[in-house]
C-alpha cells in the first residue's frame, strides 16, 4: 500500500479517478463511485451537495483498502517456516482485526487468538497476525473466518494441532437491528489434538483466557 499516497485523489466529481490505482489491483474505482452516488440518490440525498462530492471517491479508496485481502493469498505469508525441536504450544493472543460483515457491509472488529502445536516446523509469530489481516480484509462472516484461518494453518504448517478463537463485536448487531451494544460473538475452530484431546483443548483455552473465565 506504499504507493497509495501518490495517487492523485482530488477532483470535483470523482470521475477522473480511474480504476487503475496501482495500490489496489482488481478494484474498479469508477464502478464503486457510480454505485455510491446511486445509493446517495436512492436514500434521498443530493450527491452533488458540496459535502458529498468527494464521498464516492473516498468510499472507493476505503473499499480498496478494506477488501485488499481478496487480492492477496494468505498462503504466501506462511512459506517461510523454520525447523525447530520446540514441541510445546505456540500461542499468539489478542491479534486485533477489523473485518466487514458480508451480510450488511458493516464492520465487525475484535481479537483473534491463534495457537498451534508444532510438529518440527514453526513459523514467524508475526506471520500469524499477517494471515489474520489478509483473511479479515474480505467480505466475511466470523464463522468462516475462524475456520479458514485454522484450515490454512493445518495445510501449511502440518502442525499436530491448531486452535483459533475469535471474539468480535458486530456493528450490524450494535447499531442496527437488535441493537445490543457490548455483545461479543465468540467462535472457535479446533484441529488435530485440540479437537481430539480434551486435555489439549483445555490447556489452550486456559492459555487463551487465563483467569478471565
Ligand atoms: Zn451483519
Amino acid at each position: 500500500m506504499a504507493t497509495r499516497s501518490k495517487v492523485k485523489v482530488h477532483d470535483a466529481n470523482g470521475d477522473e479517478l480511474a480504476g487503475a490505482s496501482p495500490a489496489a489491483p482488481g478494484v474498479d474505482q469508477q464502478r464503486i463511485q457510480r454505485a455510491v452516488r446511486e445509493i446517495l440518490a436512492a436514500i434521498g440525498e443530493d450527491p452533488e451537495r458540496e459535502g458529498l462530492l468527494e464521498t464516492p471517491a473516498r468510499v472507493g479508496r476505503m473499499y480498496a483498502e478494506l477488501f485488499s485481502g481478496l487480492h492477496d493469498d494468505p498462503r504466501q505469508h506462511l512459506q517461510k517456516s523454520f525447523t525447530e525441536k520446540y514441541d510445546e504450544v505456540v500461542l499468539v493472543k489478542d491479534i486485533s482485526f477489523n473485518s466487514m460483515c458480508e451480510h450488511h457491509m458493516l464492520p465487525f472488529m475484535g481479537q483473534a487468538h491463534i495457537g498451534y502445536l508444532p510438529d518440527g516446523k514453526v513459523i514467524g509469530l508475526s506471520k500469524l497476525a499477517r494471515v489474520v489481516e489478509v483473511i479479515a480484509r474480505r467480505p466475511q462472516v466470523q464463522e468462516r473466518m475462524t475456520e479458514s484461518i485454522a484450515d490454512l494453518l493445518v495445510d501449511e504448517l502440518q502442525a499436530k494441532g491448531v486452535a483459533v478463537v475469535i471474539e468480535a463485536t458486530h456493528t450490524c448487531m450494535t447499531i442496527r437491528g437488535i441493537r445490543k451494544p457490548g455483545s461479543v460473538a465468540v467462535t472457535s475452530a479446533m484441529r488435530g489434538v485440540f479437537r481430539s484431546h480434551l486435555s489439549s483443548r483445555s490447556e489452550i483455552m486456559t492459555l487463551i483466557y487465563g483467569d478471565r473465565r
